[in-house]
């Protein structure tokens, strides 16, 4: 889900784990505040085959700066990854460091119409992480993940993992039955 997909009329709960209230921050432009905060990854983080575990621990590192028009979020966000191989489907267990920047406009702020899909704004003070977050993780994961960056695959005919057996081949693995016929054919062949 995209940041303009998102319906613009549901309420953010203060108390839901990636909703940051911004209110001790004031409003003076220039005035600061560090945050970190460690919360349970939401539910389908990430892509198909590579993403946070629902639940898992993704810790983040805030800056808050109020500006003219809102509050500007900058920081880091640390989650582990689970996934699979897009070649030989290992599991692949790894880590994930985004960043990200994002200007919360004062959401009483007149905003022109044809900007609004475009903009995130504050809800009653409140900014909403999980936007960011999951716009952060998806942007930063390789399209194809794979357990080592020459990953040979999967044997097309047998399907074994080829980096567990690289030598291993069919053309030589003929079934025996084949063997006898092609001994049998091959002095027939002398005959001409
Ligand atoms: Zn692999
Ligand atoms: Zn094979």
């Amino acid at each position: 889900m995209t940041r303009s997909e998102r319906d613009p009329l549901s309420k953010l709960d203060p108390r839901a784990p990636l909703v940051l209230d911004t209110r001790e921050l004031g409003r003076r432009p220039g005035s600061q505040r560090e945050v970190s905060r460690t919360v349970p990854a939401p539910a389908d983080l990430g892509i198909e085959v590579l993403g946070v575990p629902e639940g898992s621990q993704v810790e983040f590192d805030l800056r808050l700066e109020a500006v003219m028009e809102g509050v500007l979020v900058t920081g880091t966000a640390r989650a582990a990854l689970e996934g699979e191989c897009a070649r030989c489907l290992e599991p692949i267990s790894d880590d994930i460091e985004v960043r990200f920047q994002e200007l919360f406009v004062y959401d009483d702020k007149d905003v022109d119409p044809d900007e609004e899909f475009e903009v995130s704004t504050l809800q009653d003070d409140l900014v909403d992480l999980e936007p960011l977050l999951r716009d952060a993780v998806v942007l930063a994961l390789p399209f194809q993940p794979l357990c080592t960056e020459d990953c040979l695959g999967l044997c097309t005919t047998c399907g074994a993992r080829l980096a567990d057996d690289p030598d291993h081949g069919h053309d030589e693995r003929v079934d025996p039955r084949w063997a006898a016929l092609s001994t049998l054919t091959e002095p027939e062949q002398n005959h001409d």
